[in-house]
């Protein structure tokens, strides 16, 4: 059976970068901005790439994405695909009028993955609302230092790795089912 493949989120899901400097140091600068890694990413990243396949899909500027996982990016680790906003749609909400930049999976799926093998990580449910079946929401992260769940949700995952089709999984209390165990 193929690996699953693992669409991780960038900003709030895997770092928090902020033009405003907190009081802890940060891991790194780029541009303009101070950049904290969420706690256990690269034990995140490093673990999950033995038994899944990673890609990368932010919403944010298509250089600043490339940028950034460059500098997080486990030596070891390989990503089938780093994608910025370009490879969105940009979305109206009907009811707010808003316009969110949405990741419409088909994308992926044209690049050869199967959808029941293919989950979609994010701290904001409004990217992933046109692939509900395929979403696990996680909370946002913007720097607090004892953060853990990078560390709960690998512990989720690899629960999941062997799921034939991961859309029939119902994945919104994800983090009880993990701590219940
Ligand atoms: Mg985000």
């Amino acid at each position: 059976m193929k690996e699953i493949l693992l669409v991780l989120d960038l900003d709030e899901t895997l770092l928090y970068a902020t033009t405003n400097r907190l009081i802890q140091k940060e891991d790194f600068v780029a541009g303009i901005y101070y950049v904290y890694v969420r706690p256990d990413l690269e034990y995140f990243l490093s673990q999950l790439a033995e038994n899944f396949k990673l890609a990368i899909w932010s919403s944010a500027d298509d250089v600043y994405v490339e940028q950034l996982v460059n500098k997080i990016k486990p030596s070891a680790v390989n990503f089938e695909f780093i994608w910025g906003r370009s490879r969105t749609t940009k979305k109206r909400m009907s009811l707010t009028d808003e316009y969110h930049y949405v990741k419409r999976l088909s994308k992926v799926k044209r690049k050869g993955f199967l959808l029941e093998r293919t989950l979609i990580i994010d701290d904001t449910a409004e990217k992933s609302m046109l692939n509900y079946g395929n979403a696990i929401q996680i909370t946002e992260f913007t720097g607090d230092p004892h953060d853990d769940e990078l560390l709960l949700l690998a512990s989720y995952l690899e629960k999941l790795r062997n799921v034939e089709n991961v859309r029939l999984i119902d994945k919104r209390y994800w983090r009880e089912q993990v701590k219940s165990i």
